[in-house]
């Protein structure tokens, strides 16, 4: 049976034990698994890793509080998708559209990195929200993580539609794929995502969905 995503999973023990010691250390934080933002019928789905721990995990909203969803914002509202270019926390009216934003993995993984296995754990979330796409959906996958956790979540061969930064992977008879680099502090100090290489990814979706 399909089991409906829930904040009080706890499916993976070391996963809900790193969130009861981040609520004892920051009682304020949101501290369970993040849900997805945006609207279910948006034609852009935006897949991440997972919950940062002073990000989403503190706000409740996926890449919201720390620095990787800066360039992400200011970039979905250049292109017509945010209402505003700044997520700051959860009541702050911004509102997505026609996009929304979910995570691979829905709990803070310490050091941010999830096991394989909470990763596929956790892919009968993600399972649902993808299969419920159609061919008219584009799903934004960002880093390698989201990319394979995207194939897999519908059997798809993972050498058959290798990650690329910019690839457009139109899937059988599903969505298509677009991959990129993770918009991450890290990614984006090497210089290994710009602004204008995710903005071009952007300007692709966007030529996509009115085509
Ligand atoms: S990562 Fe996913 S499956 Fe694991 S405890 Fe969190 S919500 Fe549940």
């Amino acid at each position: 049976m399909t089991k409906k995503f829930s904040t009080r999973c706890k499916e993976c023990p070391r996963l809900a034990e790193f969130l009861a010691e981040s609520k004892q250390k920051y009682p304020d934080y949101f501290c369970k698994p993040v849900p997805p933002f945006g609207d279910e019928d948006a034609r852009l789905l935006i897949v991440g890793l997972a919950p940062g721990l002073h990000g989403a995990n503190a706000t409740g909203r996926p890449f919201t509080g720390d620095y990787a969803g800066i360039l992400l914002y200011k970039t979905l509202h250049k292109f017509g998708f945010s209402t505003a270019p700044e997520s700051k926390h959860i009541k702050d009216g911004l509102q997505l559209i026609n996009a929304r934003i979910t995570n691979a993995v829905k709990c803070v993984p310490p050091q941010n990195k999830p096991t394989p296995a909470e990763i596929k754990t956790c892919n009968q979330y993600i399972k649902q929200e993808l299969l419920a796409l159609t061919e008219k959906h584009l799903v934004l996958a960002l880093g390698r993580i989201a990319h394979e956790t995207t194939l897999r979540s519908l059997g798809i061969r993972l050498k058959d539609y290798p990650f690329a930064h910019g690839a457009v992977h139109h899937l059988p008879s599903q969505f298509t794929l677009i991959d990129s680099y993770h918009c991450s502090r890290y990614n984006t100090s090497t210089k290994r995502l710009t602004v204008d290489q995710f903005e071009a990814i952007f300007a692709k979706i966007v030529k996509l969905i009115d085509s």
